[in-house]
């Protein structure tokens, strides 16, 4: 994967080579015993995060009105003239300080991934914190009946409405110990089954009274299928206890793990990032199956515009306030914060536009992380467009500069 991805730089016409390299078979050598899956998935990202660029909604299209996705590791950040960062995270994590992050959940495959990274602390925080008061946490997936020819907008309203109604319905007026909740909305769609939108659910409770919340779950399920509309079955349902191994619930917050574990080939339901994915590997088998790939990530954008992908109630925010109050953030915020560690390389605004010309951002990223200032000097003067590239050095602080 790593040279698919990679090398796609090096094959364009679009590149013509600065000068004959002696560099090259370095630079190459480089990328065929990389083994560090997150450059490859870094590489990835960028290219699905440029293919959803092209995605307008009906109401930007309207509007005329350019989406903020196009901006996203790209654009500078308004405030001044200042050079764009290279830097180390306090878990030694590479980025760009000082460029425009989008912060669109079920738009931006970058930002989605910082996102549900943030969730996933917040949840196991959460999750930790109650259990660790030996109270207990039940965990249910509900679904609402839908046939393969029905819109998504339909089905997502269906769900979300009718779930709304059913928690303001008679049944839920006695107190059933529940101290809060946490609702998480997952979309996949497949060919057999359409579009497919779910809930997950945690209840927190006031009790470890296991056998009595799960009589109570059961109980929920039960009700719920047949509220209104919903005539679902009991089968589609699901519910349980969580124990203290998280894992298999965390693994829902996983996006990257969409994309790795073998997910893209199988015919398990696509969601929007491995409908990009696919069309960035060039997973397709011709113009018609991509162009339908797309369409389900259109639709996926169009009819998520303002949904909240993870939804914490007020009751179970004021019980762990002191906790929640860290993770208090909308998803602007939670990209556009950083930890910077360490400056590792300045890069004035002109090399930066350079790099964004070309494309290289996660390239300069991995290159540093290989080879330090060096790999990403080599890689830059690759390209004909670098060939005036300087390196100014002050108090120990490298600047690329043309
Ligand atoms: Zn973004």
């Amino acid at each position: 994967m790593a040279q698919i991805f990679d090398n796609q730089y090096f094959r364009t016409e679009r590149y013509k080579l600065a000068k004959p390299l002696d560099n090259d078979t370095v630079l190459v050598g480089h990328i065929m015993h990389q083994t560090d899956i997150s450059s490859v998935y870094k590489t990835l990202l960028h290219r699905m995060r440029n293919i959803a660029k092209k995605n307008y909604t009906l109401k930007e299209t309207k509007e005329n009105r350019k989406p903020r996705i196009q901006f996203c590791g790209y654009a500078v950040n308004a405030n001044l003239n200042q050079p764009i960062k290279l830097c180390r995270n306090d878990k030694g994590g590479l980025f760009f300080n000082g460029v425009a992050n989008c912060g669109g959940y079920w738009r931006c495959p970058v930002c989605a991934l910082k996102i549900s990274e943030n969730k996933k602390e917040l949840l196991s925080g959460l999750i930790g914190a109650h259990q660790s008061k030996d109270l207990s946490i039940g965990f249910l997936t509900l679904t609402v009946r839908h046939s393969k020819f029905d819109t998504l907008k339909k089905t997502l309203d269906k769900i979300s409405n009718n779930y709304r109604k059913f928690q303001q319905s008679r049944f839920w007026k006695s107190d059933k110990g529940i101290i809060g909740q946490v609702k998480t909305l997952e979309i996949t769609y497949s060919d057999n089954n359409g579009w497919h939108p779910h809930l997950h659910i945690l209840y927190f409770y006031n009790n470890s009274d296991g056998k009595q919340n799960e009589k109570f779950q059961k109980e929920v399920l039960k009700r719920w299928v047949s509220f209104r509309d919903n005539n679902s079955l009991i089968k589609a349902q699901n519910q349980k206890m969580l124990t203290n191994d998280i894992s298999d619930y965390m693994a829902k917050y996983d996006i990257t793990s969409e994309m790795t574990k073998g997910q893209i080939k199988s015919s398990k339901g696509l969601t929007p990032f491995t409908a990009l994915a696919k069309i960035a590997c060039g997973d397709y088998s011709d113009e018609f199956e991509k162009r339908r790939l797309y369409g389900i990530y259109s639709c996926y954008v169009e009819q998520t515009q303002g949904k909240h992908f993870v939804n914490i109630s007020n009751s179970l925010r004021k019980e762990y306030s002191e906790f929640m109050a860290e993770f208090n953030k909308t998803d602007e915020e939670i990209v556009n914060e950083v930890t910077i560690d360490e400056v590792l390389l300045k890069i004035s605004l002109p090399i930066w536009k350079l790099i964004c010309k070309n494309d290289l951002q996660p390239l300069v990223l991995n290159k540093y992380k290989e080879n330090g200032l060096e790999g990403v000097y080599n890689l830059l003067t690759y390209f004909r467009d670098f060939k005036d590239l300087e390196i100014e050095i002050d108090s120990n602080q490298f600047t690329l500069l043309i």
